[in-house]
């Protein structure tokens, strides 16, 4: 039976329990974060212990935990569920007070903090990375702040739909002619031996896999150029990847039924994902 984190206790999953009066679940008031596990051990927790506060105070929400007691929340769920491999998910939200009110609750009002995992063996060797996913392209019709990592995720859902009954894996989203990002992760392509991934703004996550892995990548002596792209320029590309922390970097192999390539994962993309497994594995507290 799982363990889970509520609000200071760590209980057995059928016994937690949160508010219906919760922030969360009226208005999608909250922010989460997903960090990974490999080998027991948490991959970039720094990373996201740093968004969470950013995405906290873009809200002007309270953070209920400091750094140090959140690593060892999240140490003590992988130890108590044994986890080898997988996730631990995060959510805090504004709280529950009395009522349902669209203004803010006092300041008194307790966030609520909840955490999970989930197992996942042999997450680093999924079957995906050696075949590469497949990818249509949608309209983004999310909201404009798209750079705090808010638990609104019902477009991204739709947009997972969207391609499930295209038949494929995933869907990259598209404003003004340009690819913003994937349903949950950035979207990359390479062309002559550059990798191409818009810039950060409000139109998109700041990856916490997206810095590593341009960080990893400019390291190797690889080029990279941070712009936005269109489908057509995507379809005409060498290679594509996605990059998110529950998939490192996951090479993709066709656009709206076009091929990249010879519709295999492409090198940059392969060398990028052995590069950021070593070197993350290797620093992974
Ligand atoms: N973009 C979106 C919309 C996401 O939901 C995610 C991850 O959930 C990412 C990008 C990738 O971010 P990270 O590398 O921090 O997991």
């Amino acid at each position: 039976m799982r363990t889970v984190y509520v609000n200071g206790q760590y209980l057995p999953e059928q016994e937690a329990s949160v508010s219906v009066f919760d922030r969360g679940f009226l208005f999608a008031d909250g922010v989460y974060e997903v960090t990974s596990v490999l080998g027991g051990k948490l991959i970039d927790f720094a990373g996201h212990a740093r968004r969470l506060q950013r995405s906290l105070g873009e809200l002007e929400m309270r953070s209920p935990v400091e750094e140090d007691e959140l690593l060892e929340i999240h140490r003590e769920l992988v130890r108590l569920n044994e986890i080898e491999d997988g996730l631990v998910y995060l959510q805090v939200t504004r709280g529950a007070p009395a009522d349902r009110d669209f203004a803010y609750p006092p300041e008194d009002t307790e966030p609520t903090i909840v955490l999970f995992t989930q197992s996942k063996p042999g997450l680093a060797e999924s079957p995906a990375a050696k075949t590469g996913i497949k990818v249509v392209t949608i309209p983004d019709a999310r909201w404009a702040r798209r750079d705090i990592k808010t638990v609104q995720l019902l477009y991204a859902s739709m947009g997972k739909m969207m391609a499930k009954k295209a038949g494929v894996d995933d869907a990259w989203m598209v404003e003004e002619g340009q690819i913003t990002e994937g349903t949950s992760n950035n979207a990359y392509i390479v062309k002559d031996g550059k990798i191409i991934t818009r810039e950060l703004s409000t139109d998109i996550l700041h990856g916490i896999t997206r810095a590593a892995v341009l960080r990893m990548a400019q390291e190797a002596q690889m080029q990279v150029e941070e712009r936005g792209f269109t489908p057509e320029e995507a379809k005409e590309a060498d290679e594509a990847f996605v990059t998110s922390a529950s998939t490192f970097v996951m090479p993709v192999v066709e656009i709206d039924g076009t091929p990249l390539g010879d519709g295999t994962p492409g090198p940059i993309a392969k060398r990028l994902r052995e590069i950021y497994l070593e070197e993350s594995r290797k620093v992974a507290i």
